[in-house]
């Protein structure tokens, strides 16, 4: 059977009881609480989405090392090393895999917001290590006197300590350092004799007060026994038996390859194996004994 419309009589929207209309057409147009209650909640979403946001943005990002921002990192091991010298292991992760060499971080005291450089001796995707010799009066040290396991130090980086370093750019790299001077000579030479590309050959000259000022002498000896073809590693002592005793001088650095010389250490040994550093950090000419030696600007470079 088929049915029209006339015959059923189906309601139309003329047809419709029109007192049920009216009351829907009410509730949606005329209540003023309702749209209250709406409005009420589209200002109270916002307003949350908004604190989250800027509590989430404002909140330290921890164990986090970033190149522009201070972050606070958590300090995992600290271990006396020497008379003046310690070893801080801190917790600091890094998106990056690996950093270019040579590179710092500043680590800043935050109760008098002095900030001082420091050069990692070993970096993994969780921690950094750093080597620090602590002054008796000194800003920094004194905040590394004081620090335990559990604390955090705040930080920044990393930085590249001199232009990025390049493989097989040089046949062969000579280091002149003293005490803490080590630390990115350690970076280069772990970079280097860790890559298989990289054929550089090293002559290291590492001068210290004593055999026991020394720094990562264990490590070092055995990465000259494991290279022992692109390592050679002269120690030399103010006073005692090394492969050397006595300050630097001219005819010690005589070893030293023409090509490229990289020099870290104290002002005063800076100075005299290579010329003071000029104003604001920059290189200053070549001096002292690699300039009686006939090294150009181009063949040293002073960290
Ligand atoms: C790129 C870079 C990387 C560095 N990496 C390391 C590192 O890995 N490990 C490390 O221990 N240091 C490193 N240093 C040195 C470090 O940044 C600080 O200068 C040092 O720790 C002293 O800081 P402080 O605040 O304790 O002393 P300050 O308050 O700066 O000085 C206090 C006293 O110590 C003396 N003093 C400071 N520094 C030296 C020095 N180098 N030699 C002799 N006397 C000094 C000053 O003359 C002064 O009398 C690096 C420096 C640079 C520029």
């Amino acid at each position: 059977m088929r049915f029209n419309q006339s015959q059923v009589n189906l309601p139309t929207p003329t047809n419709q009881n029109p007192n049920r209309q009216v009351d829907k057409d009410e509730l949606w147009e005329e209540d003023p609480e309702y749209d209250k209650v709406i409005t009420g909640f589209v200002i109270f979403g916002v307003v949350v989405c908004a604190s989250l946001y800027y509590y989430l943005k404002s909140q330290p990002k921890i164990n986090t090392l970033l190149p522009n921002e201070f972050t606070d990192n958590q300090v995992t091991k600290v271990q006396q090393v020497n008379h003046d010298t310690w070893l801080y292991q801190v917790y600091s992760q890094s998106g990056i895999e690996e950093f270019d060499v040579p590179f710092h971080v500043v680590i800043k005291d935050d109760t008098c917001q002095i900030g001082r450089q420091y050069t990692p001796i070993s970096r993994t995707s969780s921690h950094l290590t750093f080597l620090i010799k602590l002054y008796k009066d000194g800003s920094l040290s004194r905040m590394f006197r004081e620090l335990k396991v559990g604390d955090v130090v705040s930080m920044r980086g990393p930085i590249l300590t001199m232009p990025a370093y390049v493989k097989n750019s040089c046949k062969e790299i000579g280091m002149v350092c003293a005490g803490t001077g080590i630390t990115p000579m350690y970076q280069l030479i772990k970079k280097i004799l860790q890559d298989p590309v990289d054929q550089t050959k090293i002559t290291l000259f590492y001068q210290n007060k004593t055999v026991a000022d020394i720094l990562l002498k264990a490590e070092l000896d055995h990465l000259r026994q494991t290279y022992p073809d692109q390592l050679k590693i002269v120690y030399s002592v103010d006073h005692g038996y090394a492969d050397r005793s006595g300050y630097v001088d001219l005819k010690a650095l005589k070893i030293l390859p023409k090509e490229c010389v990289l020099v870290c250490g104290p002002d005063g040994f800076v100075g005299a194996v290579a010329g003071r550093m000029g104003e604001n950090n920059t290189q200053g000419p070549v001096g002292g004994f690699l300039k009686e030696l006939g090294y150009t600007s181009t063949q040293v470079y002073k960290l």
